[in-house]
């Protein structure tokens, strides 16, 4: 993805995340510097051989999320779609190089989270 793209998304997922919670100025620029390396894929803790898609087991078609198009195309919940497939409980239903991106996002934010209360604390 484009460095520039990364960093609007970072930006996007800190002034978000900014609305909503106290957060001191002078930390801003940490903050989405976090957030852009969870995002950017050139140093990127997400294994190069982690799958981008997943496929539907009911039309064999490959997606990055399959839960929407399990109810658009085949009207099943996830719940449905697993007992149909006899997947476990737990089977993920995205593909785990989105699953461990959004993941790193929200370690990001749980981070800056942890920080913010330390300093509100001390
Ligand atoms: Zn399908």
């Amino acid at each position: 993805m484009d460095k520039g793209i990364i960093l609007l998304l970072a930006v996007d997922i800190v002034k978000a995340y900014v609305k909503h919670n106290r957060i001191d100025h002078i930390e801003v620029p940490d903050f989405i510097r976090t957030t852009f390396s969870a995002l950017d894929e050139s140093h990127d803790p997400v294994p190069n051989d982690a799958p981008t898609l997943i496929n539907c087991l009911e039309c064999g078609r490959a997606y990055k999320i399959l839960k929407k198009h399990l109810f658009a195309a085949h009207g099943l919940s996830p719940s449905d779609y697993r007992a149909k497939h006899t997947l476990p409980d737990h089977e993920p239903l995205v593909a785990p190089e989105s699953s461990l991106r959004r993941r790193q996002v929200q370690v990001a934010i749980a981070e800056r989270r942890r920080a913010g209360r330390l300093t509100e604390e001390g």
